[in-house]
């Protein structure tokens, strides 16, 4: 007897219909003598529906009401789950996050889950019920209900796979699997059987939102095996796992892209020790992550520009810290550019390769797409973007190293 984790995605409960449909995918997997969990998202738009009538009302919306509020829809998917399991007969019971003991930290709308008291999913199973479990949010020491950040469900279903030692977390969803980038924006990307916890760690993060970031840590961390599939059809999916021999080590293995960034600029900044400190400290105090950043040499009169990038979600609250910070600084200003999108390439395969970075410039350059920003590590290469530029930048770089590698 195995236990599974299934995870399904906003498009694979975007209707009781669609409810129905995966419900008895999970009791058939039940029926083989499986203990199943299921993890699910809130129907597709709802999040969204909700985040448009919180900005009906304000443009920063308090982010502890914002968190009650989007955690609400995976309730409903889980409540209309386990109805539908129950309808084929078999025994289920939903749970919100706070049931079944997600404890994260505090910081809303991207909390970390630290721990996972998954006792009441031990009984449920061992009582033979399929629990269902609303993704995506726990609880903090306050008891303040927290949400994950956009995609956090198949962190939840990961946590759960790791916390009860599941034999495997299935993530269901729109698309057969992971591929070698977005199939919606580049038609003949090719899906991948298999790809390293490493790889798939820099896609997410990078922008493949097939995969949360945190859920690809936590599944390497734990060593879970991980399994992304279409809740559409029966096609066996990409696993995700340890790199191994014969994984193929490609140059480039993905081409990704985040559209969810910001720039802001800051200029005229005096140049002396410790500014650099004070702004990206006052940014790290508002639990906002920096990504990129670039300083120019400073000119004649001792000042220079400081460019950084954060998500879009966080452009207003940071450009309103970096505001009154460089007020006190006595700057010249203060911009904010939120059409800007970063384009990267991952591959393990770089790591021994030279001039990848300066392939990469060339094709952007030869596709007169401009590079406002760029950050490399071992196995990727990120440029900021205009975000106009997304899709051309995205398909020329895998016709470049993808397509033509194959
Ligand atoms: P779900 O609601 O099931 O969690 P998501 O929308 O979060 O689904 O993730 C699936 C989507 O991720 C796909 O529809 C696809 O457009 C997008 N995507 C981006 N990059 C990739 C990639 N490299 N491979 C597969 N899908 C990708
Ligand atoms: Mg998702």
């Amino acid at each position: 007897m195995a236990l599974i984790v299934q995870k399904y995605g906003g498009t694979s409960v975007a209707s009781t219909e669609r409810i129905k449909s995966v419900a008895e995918r999970a009791v058939s997997i039940a029926r083989e003598g499986n203990q199943v969990i299921v993890v699910v998202s809130a129907m597709a738009g709802e999040t969204d529906k909700f985040i448009g009538f919180a900005h009906d009302i304000t443009d920063r919306p308090d982010e502890r009401e914002m968190d009650l509020l989007l955690s609400s829809g995976e309730r409903v998917t889980s409540a209309l789950m386990a109805m539908a399991i129950q309808q084929l007969g078999y025994t289920s019971m939903s749970f919100t996050g706070r049931q079944v003991g997600i404890i994260t930290d505090s910081s809303h709308t991207k909390a970390m889950i630290e721990e996972i008291e998954a006792s009441r999913l031990r009984t449920a199973l061992d009582m033979g019920k399929i629990p269902v479990v609303a993704g995506f949010q726990g609880i903090n020491e306050f008891q303040d209900v927290t949400t994950l950040g956009r995609g956090g469900s198949d962190t939840t279903a990961v946590a759960i796979a790791a916390a009860l030692k599941a034999d495997a977390c299935e993530i269901y969803t729109d698309v057969e699997g992971v591929y070698t980038a977005d199939p919606r924006i580049v038609p003949d990307a090719r899906k991948m059987d298999r790809v390293s916890y490493d790889e798939m760690l820099e896609m997410a993060s990078l922008g493949a939102k097939v995969l949360h970031g945190r859920s690809v840590e936590f599944a390497k961390k734990y060593n879970v095996p991980l399994v992304v599939r279409s809740s559409f059809n029966q096609a066996p999916g990409t696993l995700v796992t340890k790199e191994d021999e014969d994984m193929e080590k490609l140059v480039v293995t993905g081409v990704t892209h985040d559209k969810n960034q910001a720039r802001i600029t800051i200029m005229g900044v005096p140049d002396r020790p410790g500014i650099a400190a004070a702004i990206f400290k006052a940014i790290s105090d508002a639990n906002i992550n920096v990504d990129m950043i670039v300083q120019n040499i400073s000119n004649v009169d001792h000042a220079t520009d400081i460019s950084f990038t954060v998500s879009r979600a966080d452009g207003k609250k940071a450009f309103d810290i970096i505001q009154k910070v460089s007020d006190e600084m006595g700057t010249t200003g203060v911009n904010m550019n939120t059409h800007v999108a970063k384009v990267s390439i991952v591959g393990v395969g770089m790591q021994s390769h030279f001039g990848v970075a300066a392939e990469m410039f060339d094709v952007l350059a030869k596709n007169n797409i401009n590079i406002m920003m760029i950050s490399t590590s071992e196995i990727k290469i990120s440029c900021v973007v205009d975000d106009h530029e997304t899709e051309k930048a995205v398909k020329v770089l895998h016709d470049f190293f993808i397509r033509a590698s194959n």
